[in-house]
């Protein structure tokens, strides 16, 4: 598939080709033609799988320019300032040849250049709900002439709290628009929304599994929670680690963990949601650059983050929700690239591994030799005996996971 049979005009296939896509993603695939017809979509993929382009670009194609006074024709609500940031960038790469002009707005920074630039007059607004929201109350945003909307990672958003914010920034929106919902996972809540927002909708799906998982070589490190410290270093120091994304489960503990690696002389900077904009970005860049070689960050923090050839993601900690796991390896493995994903698992963290490996209907490799090995005696691994042996869970899986639950339990009294 090329992107010359997306209906896209020749000024975007120049975009694309400048931008380095050589051919599109499966998202783009089977959302571009829908969304050119002007149809609402719900969009289940992944940050990493083009989703952004797979909105942006017919959003740019679609909006003719206009004489006269610029009103804002085109609003992305995005849940976090990087993932704002980040798209921005997307619509500035498919804009430059057009007279379109977009900013983005987010909170953490001051709000007069942002305040400027919508003086100055916008097409495209990306921004998080909050300074969206402080703006429009202000008089500086009005959302009337909105012809698309799209709502990006609305699984986080709601995760996040943002469902009034929502709401009543879509109710400033003119009735009659074309909305496109992006959203990792559909729970309920967002199938609910998504009900109340879109108008017989088309379903897009970009598969995680197919596209981003069975790419990653994904391992699991038993360990004692004492010993992940070292464990981190000692693979750290291996020459292979070249540009490493370490999550935990906290901002403390990632706080904490950079510290320890600076200490060990291992160039490490933390990322997460206390941070100020402009530290967040500073990291970032020096992360991107090379110059900092080991980025920690909570997931909050590392949503969206779109950093290019990420060599290892580590889970320091085990996500306690299954589909996080999934956000997090896809660092590693951004637009078709391949990386390695460890993930660090302490006793009372197999609970989560059990989650992660029924969401991604795989077991997950265990290492058995490093210098780290639990003393703990590991549970028998329901996923890792029932996938392996026969791609199902059967019974003895079942038993074998009340024998475990059982284990633990005695262990834990002990
Ligand atoms: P997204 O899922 O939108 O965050 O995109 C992830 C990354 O893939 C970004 O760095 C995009 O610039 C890049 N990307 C998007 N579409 C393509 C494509 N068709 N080919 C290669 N890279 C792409």
């Amino acid at each position: 598939m090329s992107f010359h049979n997306l209906d896209l005009n020749s000024a975007l296939l120049r975009v694309v080709k400048r931008a380095g896509y050589t051919e599109p993603t499966p998202i783009q695939v089977r959302a571009i033609p829908h969304i050119l017809k002007g149809r609402d979509i719900i969009g289940c993929a992944h940050t990493g799988s083009g989703k952004t382009a797979a909105f942006a670009l017919p959003i740019v194609q679609m909006l003719d320019p206009v004489s006269g006074r610029r009103r804002i024709r085109a609003l992305v609500l995005a849940p976090t300032r990087e993932l704002a940031a980040q798209i921005d960038e997307e619509f500035g790469k498919f804009c430059r040849d057009t007279p379109l002009r977009h900013v983005a707005i987010f909170g953490g920074v001051g709000q007069q250049p942002q305040v400027d630039a919508l003086r100055r007059g916008v097409d495209i607004v990306v921004a998080t709900p909050g300074r969206l929201q402080d703006l429009m109350n202000q008089g500086y945003i009005r959302l009337d002439h909105v012809e698309f909307f799209v709502l990006d990672e609305a699984d986080r958003m709601l995760d996040m709290g943002f469902i009034n914010d929502v709401k009543r920034i879509i109710k400033r929106l003119p009735r009659v628009r074309q909305t496109m919902l992006f959203s990792a996972t559909i729970p309920p809540a967002v199938q609910d929304l998504s009900k109340s927002i879109l108008t017989e909708p088309i379903k897009v799906e970009a598969n995680p599994q197919a596209s981003t998982v069975e790419s990653i070589a994904q391992s699991i490190y038993f360990v004692e929670s004492g010993d992940k410290r070292a464990l981190l270093k000692h693979i750290l120091r291996d020459p292979a680690s070249e540009r490493v994304l370490v999550f935990t489960r906290t901002k403390h503990r990632a706080n904490n963990l950079a510290k320890q690696l600076n200490r060990a002389r291992i160039p490490a900077e933390a990322i997460h949601g206390n941070k100020s904009q402009t530290a967040r970005t500073n990291a970032l860049s020096r992360f991107k650059s090379g110059r900092t070689a080991v980025l920690v960050a909570t997931d909050i923090a590392a949503r969206g983050l779109d950093i290019e050839s990420v060599s290892h993601v580590i889970n320091f900690d085990l996500p306690n929700i299954p589909e996080s796991y999934v956000h997090r390896i896809g660092r590693t493995a951004r637009a078709g690239a391949s990386g390695i994903a460890y993930s660090f698992c302490d006793v009372d963290e197999r609970k989560y591994l059990r989650d992660i490996e029924s969401l991604i209907r795989q077991p997950i490799s265990v290492v058995g030799e490093h210098p780290f090995v639990s003393t703990v005696k590991p549970p028998q691994r329901t996923m890792a005996e029932g996938n392996a042996s026969n791609g199902k869970r059967g019974r003895r899986g079942r038993r074998s996971r009340v024998n475990r639950r059982s284990r633990v339990s005695q262990h834990r009294a002990s």
